[in-house]
């Protein structure tokens, strides 16, 4: 055993040697004893904006916690370290956030991928799973439904791994009644950047718990995560409403998050043209005759919907029919232009997939996709429309724009997820998803690229210093960038990078601690 782990210790040095070569001579397997080293391939260094492709020198293939535990124990104590380490869930961030330049991308997928069921009993009788870091959520869910259970919070798209949802926040139409994903986390196992495998949770070693949670891959890797279960219902009620008034949609958005005991899901989208129209109603299973009259090129007319849910229990004695009816009195969408529709749980969860397929079998789903997501406080919602009507031509967007509102109280501040300044005593936010795609076959390559990715970096500056927003899923090109997105939790959150992941090795993808080649001991120091 000793014997082994010598020569486990052995050829980690030469990979370290090797990858901190100007030559790089690392072109086949590696035999790194029981470390499952492999040469780069084309995933690692790519993602699903399909805007920066960084390859590594190396991917590892974990089978077991302690192999990541291994890596990083040996790059942590190396004098010589210069090699980064970045976890690659699904590989759907937008800009480069999972790769790891001339560095190590470990490949999450390749843990174990059982997940265990508990219910505790007694006080509360809480249900929850233990899932490795790299299972993606569709997993869970399909196993948890089969005990008539399900996770509380979701992601609209559910092809995306429990570590990389937690690593932000992971947020979806449930957020208002439930918080984000990870304020439905128990418990976590994470691999330090120091290389140690600890369980936290909020009661044992709550400051790297935290710190991981919306952490952004800096403080370790999350190699399993407990994750708060409820009842599953059978059917959803899903319903649409329309309306041609951005103040009466967000007035009615406001007050379905008010009515937590009614509604299950509050979202909304902006109908901009035919093509928005035409393509968010892939999913929802019903005719949907609104027909708007989308104005000119010179003089666009816009339009809203809503979108909302209730879980219908079988069990239960609730009439789901006379629930919306109750809910739909208050609204004041466009006349007669609410839409509704039963479906399965399963189905309305996995309604994204949908449009994946769809936007597949047409060749508009590996394109470039410049997203941008911002968190806005509620005083600000209106004139970020503006701002943001300003920076799109409506008539030939491609893609989606979400806004729907958040509740702070749901959100923990302990944890390392930025969000605007509160300033007052308002509890609503707004979440605000630009998700674009720019398709090169369609004349948008690389200029046009760059333009729109020019113009979502204005709009996010502008809202950030005029409206006191922050993006969601951040990208900002310079350590000066990340500090001003970090406000007055910078501090905390260097801290927290000087005590878990003082190397620097995690998360390079992410260009918040950029390591320093002319020191030692990393670039912590000159960062912090
Ligand atoms: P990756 O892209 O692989 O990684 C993301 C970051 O997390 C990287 O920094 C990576 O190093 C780090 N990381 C990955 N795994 C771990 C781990 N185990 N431990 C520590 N760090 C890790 N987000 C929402 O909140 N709500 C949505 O509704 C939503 N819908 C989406 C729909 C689509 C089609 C897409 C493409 C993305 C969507 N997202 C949404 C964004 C998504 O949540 C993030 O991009 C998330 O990071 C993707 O998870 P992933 O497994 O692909 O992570």
């Amino acid at each position: 055993m000793e014997v082994a782990m010598v020569c486990t210790r052995v050829n980690l040095l030469i990979l370290i040697l090797s990858l901190c070569s100007p030559y790089k001579f690392i072109q086949s397997p590696m035999d790194f004893g029981p470390l499952n080293l492999l040469p780069t391939t084309t995933t690692a260094s790519s993602d699903f904006g399909r805007i920066l492709f960084h390859s590594p020198s190396a991917v590892l293939k974990p089978q077991a916690p302690r192999d990541i535990s291994l890596l990083l124990s040996f790059l942590s104590a190396s004098p010589l370290g210069k090699v980064t380490v970045a976890a690659r869930g699904a590989g759907h961030s937008i800009h480069g956030q999972a790769q790891a330049l001339d560095g190590i991308v470990v490949e999450m997928s390749s843990l174990p991928s059982e997940i265990e069921f508990y219910r505790r009993e007694g006080e509360g009788d809480v249900s929850y799973a233990d899932v490795g870091g790299g299972i993606m959520w569709i997993e869970l869910l399909e196993q948890s439904l089969k005990l008539g259970l399900a996770p509380r919070s979701w992601t609209d798209y559910l092809y995306l791994t429990i570590g990389g949802t937690l690593s932000n926040a992971g947020i979806s139409g449930q957020t208002f009644k439930h918080g984000p994903q990870i304020s439905n986390v128990l418990q976590l196992e994470v691999v330090t950047g120091r290389g140690e495998i600890v369980t936290c949770s909020p009661t044992k070693d709550a400051e790297l718990f935290n710190a991981v949670l919306g952490g952004l891959g800096q403080f370790g890797i999350i190699t399993r995560a407990r994750i708060l279960l409820q009842e599953a219902p059978q059917k959803v009620k899903w319903v649409r409403a329309f309306y041609d008034d951005f103040a009466t949609f967000t007035k009615d958005q406001e007050l379905l998050v008010s009515m937590p005991v009614l509604v299950d899901y509050v979202e909304g989208f902006i109908v901009l043209n035919e093509q928005s129209l035409h393509s968010s109603s892939i999913a929802f299973p019903t005719n949907v005759d609104f027909n708007p009259d989308f104005g000119t090129k010179n003089n666009p007319k816009i339009y809203y919907c809503i979108e909302f849910a209730v879980h219908d229990y079988q069990n239960k004695n609730i009439n789901v029919e006379q629930v919306v009816e109750v809910i739909s009195r208050q609204m004041s969408h466009i006349a007669s232009h609410l839409y509704s529709v039963e479906v399965s749980y399963f189905d309305f969860l996995n309604r994204v997939r949908m449009e994946e397929m769809s936007l597949r079998n047409s060749g508009l789903w590996e394109v470039h996709h410049p997203w941008l997501n911002m968190f806005v406080p509620r005083a600000g919602i209106s004139d970020f429309r503006d701002l943001l009507m300003d920076s799109i031509s409506p008539d030939n967007f491609e893609g989606l724009i979400l806004i729907y509102p958040l509740l702070r109280h749901k959100w923990d501040t302990n944890t390392s997820v930025v969000l605007p300044d509160s300033g007052s005593t308002d509890q609503v936010m707004y979440a605000v998803g630009i998700l674009r795609s720019a398709n090169p076959d369609d004349g948008c390559s690389h200029h046009c690229l760059q333009e729109l990715l020019l113009r979502h970096r204005r709009l996010a500056g502008a809202a950030a210093s005029g409206l006191g927003a922050k993006q969601y899923l951040a990208h900002h090109p310079t350590p000066a960038g990340w500090r001003r997105h970090f406000g007055r939790r910078w501090e905390r959150f260097a801290d927290r990078k000087a005590r878990f992941d003082p190397r620097c090795i995690l998360g390079p993808g992410q260009g918040i601690f950029p390591r320093d080649s002319s020191s030692s001991n990393g670039a912590f120091a000159s960062y912090s």
